[in-house]
């Protein structure tokens, strides 16, 4: 049984999809102004874990991450650079991708983008209005009222005493203290300068919030089970996406919200001015793999505060070696009749998976999920050390972590990739050798291009011959 922690009813529920067996997801994804920071890797690794976990379940995923290409702050960078908003956000656009890819995150099934999308939420807003939530204000925008959504603020808890009746807010961002009715629909003004759209609403651009409404509802139908973001998204964002969706279709919109806790630097909120702002960038400038990021998010738990720090992420760096030095091992032991099976390792290998997989159920518990699996580690090196595993065992604790890492996501399976290269390579050598000692020179040849080919220069000494990677 899987239950996960929902942040509506700020309690672990058991996962019930609509559609047994399949799962929709909607993920808020980046706005496109600039790199992606560290900060928002944590929300899209959590995210990967999350669905990684679901599909190991074997539920079918259908997750939907949008791409906010326009907002105040593009529109701003985009005139101030002088370009088309699509030519400012191409290259971050890309960036994100790549990111993603170096953190071995999944892709998503669609990446929509607002801008691809209007007509989709302009329907949305008039079936707004249609349901008496939608007014124009004097500036020409259109703002939902929030006094016509009774439930409003159910999902971050929020008191509405004490809210000015038809105060508005046109910006997408504000906190707690300022909430107002927000816009749907933003008129055009000369800060915009070309970028917006001529609708049946008149010359503008969409809020924030619609888009991901819209979109979502777009893929995943009015209803559908997970919605997950950033604590930050909270309120208003999510707040405001159910007070759209709900208004419209009449129908309970999400099932389980889900959001991670943030990341901290230096125990200090990340900023450029603070000069502890991290782009995945900077990280191979300091010597870690990304891998060893996406280590460090996703063993820790997705709802706790995390404060990053490069000695965190150098100790995940030495965690993921050891388990790749773990896997060479095992892949070293051989077949040996004089060692007997042990039927009692093949219970704790049991146990140790099934460990694993109860901590994760118990939403995404990570921390007590790798104990299990450390423990595991632990025990195999006993035997390897005192020489009685069983190559049969060997294989069995390899392929459980390689199993597992379709859950961890950390490319455990390269470890044995350029172990069995390296093997390869010695044994191409170790015929050459042969080959040259036979006087046989024209196979000798054959294998030094073979070798170059595969990148590796051969250095012939008094020793033996030595290899390295070109
Ligand atoms: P944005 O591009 O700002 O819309 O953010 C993309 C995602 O990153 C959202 O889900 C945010 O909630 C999340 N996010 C932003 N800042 C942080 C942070 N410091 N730690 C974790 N997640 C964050
Ligand atoms: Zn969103």
């Amino acid at each position: 049984m899987i239950r996960y922690y929902n942040t509506e009813t700020r309690a672990k529920e058991e996962l019930e999809p609509i559609e047994p067996k399949k799962i929709g997801m909607y993920t808020c994804g980046p706005t496109v102004y600039d790199y992606a920071h560290i900060g928002n890797l944590r929300a899209y690794c959590f995210e990967d874990l999350l669905r990684r976990h679901l599909k190991y379940c074997g539920y079918e995923v259908t997750q939907v991450m949008n791409i906010t290409d326009i907002d105040d702050k593009i529109i701003r960078a985009a005139n101030k650079a002088g370009i088309p908003i699509d030519e400012f956000t191409a290259p971050y656009i890309e960036a994100f991708h790549r990111d993603l890819s170096s953190l071995n995150i999944e892709p998503a099934e669609f990446y929509p983008r607002a801008t691809g999308h209007i007509p989709e939420m302009v329907d949305l807003i008039k079936l707004i209005i249609d349901a008496g939530a939608g007014y124009r204000g004097d500036d020409g925008s259109i703002y939902f009222s929030i006094a016509a959504f009774p439930k409003y603020g159910r999902l971050s808890h929020i008191k509405l005493e004490g809210q000015k009746a038809g105060a508005r807010i046109k910006h997408d961002e504000y906190d707690k203290e300022s909430v107002a009715d927000f816009a749907l629909w933003k008129a055009w003004d000369e800060q915009d300068g070309d970028v917006y759209w001529e609708t049946a609403l008149g010359k503008g651009r969409p809020g924030w919030h619609i888009e991901c409404s819209a979109m979502s509802m777009k893929y995943l139908g009015e209803s559908f089970d997970i919605h997950t973001g950033g604590v930050d998204n909270i309120f208003p964002h999510h707040e405001n996406e159910i007070a759209q969706a709900e208004t419209a279709t009449g129908r309970t919109f999400v099932r389980l919200w889900m959001h991670n806790e943030h990341l901290l630097v230096d125990n200090r909120k990340m900023a450029k001015s603070l000069g502890n702002f991290y782009t995945l960038k900077d990280l191979p400038n300091k010597g870690f793999s990304p891998l060893a990021l996406r280590y460090l998010y996703i063993s820790t738990h997705y709802r706790s505060k995390l404060n990053f720090t490069l000695e965190a992420l150098q100790a995940a760096d030495k965690t993921i070696t050891g388990l790749y030095d773990f896997l060479k091992r095992l892949e070293e032991v051989k077949d040996n009749p004089d060692i007997s099976y042990d039927p009692e390792f093949d219970n704790m290998i049991e146990k140790a998976k099934q460990g694993f997989l109860s901590e994760l159920d118990d939403d995404l518990n990570m921390s007590g999920a790798l104990a299990y699996l450390f423990d595991l580690e632990t025990e195999t090196n006993k035997r390897l050390e005192a020489g009685n595993l069983n190559r049969r065992h060997a294989e069995k604790v390899r392929d459980l972590f390689l199993d597992l890492d379709r859950i961890l996501g950390l490319k455990l399976a390269d470890a044995l990739k350029s172990q069995s290269l390296e093997d390869e390579i010695e044994k191409l050598i170790a015929e050459r050798e042969q080959a040259r000692k036979n006087k046989d020179f024209a196979r000798s040849d054959e294998i030094r291009d073979r070798l170059k080919e595969m990148g590796i220069i051969l250095e012939d000494t008094s020793q033996g011959t030595r290899w390295k990677k070109r």
